[in-house]
């Protein structure tokens, strides 16, 4: 009946076999059953969106903060310096955007303390390509219909709605029509391999529906077809482009020399990038790290106590590794005990950070070179598992210890130095068995929930 329903409500993804093809799909996975979430961690992540929204849009303004805090991780790291190489020249070359519109998620575990008591904690925030806002909109329907089967009616009525991918569109729609050219299209930047295709046709068909053109293209067709005219209006196959919403480009293996110089293109254009590559930079781990340290964010929000406070409570332990004292003595720390803290290397999309033994090793290997510096240490969240079934296509069904992490999306607009839009339209939940240290759903890990509240 599960099943059955997903596939009904288009909780849709292509296949591993066929990935091109949306003639043969199958179901996104998903747990059988919701998950219960302590409503007041839920509110508190939903009462400080606004203000990570607010944050990310300052940091990305603020390119003294940026070269401070990246200096030491582009010496190491080659992605990051690239990306940080883009952003230095559209900079010298001076902006030709000026709309911008951030789309984000900021994820979260609850972290059991020894008394019980659970504490929302951030585990990262994705300022690029932060997906299932479409899928998601589409899962509590799922989990009502298998509760009411299962005589659960009340606790069915108890589920939200939940629709991110409307309240991203919206978001899309507005810096279009700010840009303010009725003709220009909204372009979509897609992957070669495009098995989550359905989670991004369901923000597509909301801007359809609001009869704003979108267009579906890769990187190479970006290096191939796209030009900038003498303002620096961005066109591809001679349509004006408004604006940008990439779906990919925050690994390295999403880029080719080809893949760079397009992106060099559409940074420079006049359109809207979602994100921008400064707001991109301001979503690496090392970002997140410099925000810990004491005093960090009072000097990037001066005038918004609360704010800070509010985004201040959802920090778990974060650690430098930069070369000098304080990084030695954190790295000592985690070789003698592994299992309190994870380290993470600048990446994105799951599956790269490291855990416990292997942690440990890595951490003895590079202690004394500058490639520490490219990972950050955090704290390890321990939320307390519970029992539920994860349907997998072609995957035999059973019970698993699981945990979950919530992911609160983000939406704003801002035109020149006025924010015009800022909102959190919606919410994702990830559930996982524990068995899996790390991984989303696309990893093949994590799979769609929704949220019980108690
Ligand atoms: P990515 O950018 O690759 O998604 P994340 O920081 O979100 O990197 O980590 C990936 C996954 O690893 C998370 O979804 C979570 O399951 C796990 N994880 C990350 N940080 C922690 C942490 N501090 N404690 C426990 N698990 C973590
Ligand atoms: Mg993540």
């Amino acid at each position: 009946v599960a099943v059955d329903a997903a596939l009904l409500a288009g909780v849709l993804m292509r296949t591993g076999e066929q990935p091109h093809a949306s003639d043969v799909v199958n179901y996104a996975p998903f747990t059988l059953l919701p998950s219960a979430v302590p409503r007041a961690l839920f509110e508190q992540a939903y009462a400080v969106q606004q203000d990570f929204n607010l944050l990310v849009d300052t940091i990305s303004q603020n390119k003294e903060f940026l070269e401070q805090t990246l200096a030491s991780t582009i010496k190491v790291d080659d992605f990051t310096a690239r990306l940080f190489q883009i952003y230095m020249q559209v900079l010298e070359e001076g902006l030709a955007q000026t709309v911008f519109l951030g789309i984000n998620r900021s994820d979260y575990m609850f972290d059991c303390g020894l008394d019980g008591t659970a504490a929302l904690r951030q585990i990262e925030i994705n300022t690029i390509a932060a997906s299932f806002g479409g899928l998601t909109s589409r899962t509590a329907d799922v989990h009502r219909l298998v509760l009411k089967v299962l005589g659960k009616t009340e606790e069915a009525s108890h589920l939200l709605p939940n629709n991110p991918a409307k309240g991203l569109a919206l978001g899309i729609a507005k810096a279009w029509e700010l840009y303010g050219s009725q003709r220009a299209v909204v372009m979509f930047l897609v992957e070669e391999v495009q098995r989550n295709i359905f989670d991004q046709r369901c923000v597509e068909n909301e801007l359809w529906n609001r009869n704003i053109r979108v267009i579906r293209r890769r990187f190479r067709d970006v290096f191939e077809q796209g030009s900038l005219d003498a303002s620096r209006r961005l066109y591809m196959d001679g349509q004006e482009v408004a604006v940008v919403y990439y779906r990919e480009g925050y690994v390295p293996q999403n880029y080719d020399q080809q893949n760079w110089e397009a992106r060099l293109l559409l940074e420079r254009s006049r359109a809207v990038k979602c994100p921008d590559i400064a707001t991109q930079l301001a979503g690496t781990k090392k970002v997140q790290q410099e925000l810990s340290r004491p005093g960090t964010l009072e000097k990037l929000l001066p005038g918004h106590p609360e704010a800070v406070a509010r985004i201040r409570a959802t920090f778990a332990g974060l650690y430098s590794l930069d070369e000098g004292e304080e990084g030695d003595r954190i790295a000592a720390t985690a070789i003698a005990d592994p299992d309190r803290f994870v380290l993470k290397p600048q990446r994105e999309g799951g599956g790269n950070n490291l855990y416990g033994e292997e942690l440990r090793q890595v951490l003895e290997k590079i202690k004394d070179s500058p490639e520490r510096t490219s990972y950050i240490l955090m704290d390890k969240i321990k939320p307390q598992p519970a029992l539920n079934y994860l349907l997998r296509a072609h995957s035999p069904l059973r019970a698993s210890e699981c945990i979950s992490e919530l992911g609160i999306f983000g939406v704003y607009v801002r035109q020149g130095q006025e924010l015009v839009l800022n909102q959190a339209p919606g919410h994702l939940l990830r559930t996982k068995a524990t068995e899996h240290a790390d991984g989303g759903v696309a990893a093949g890990v994590a799979v769609l929930d929704t949220p019980y509240l108690v």
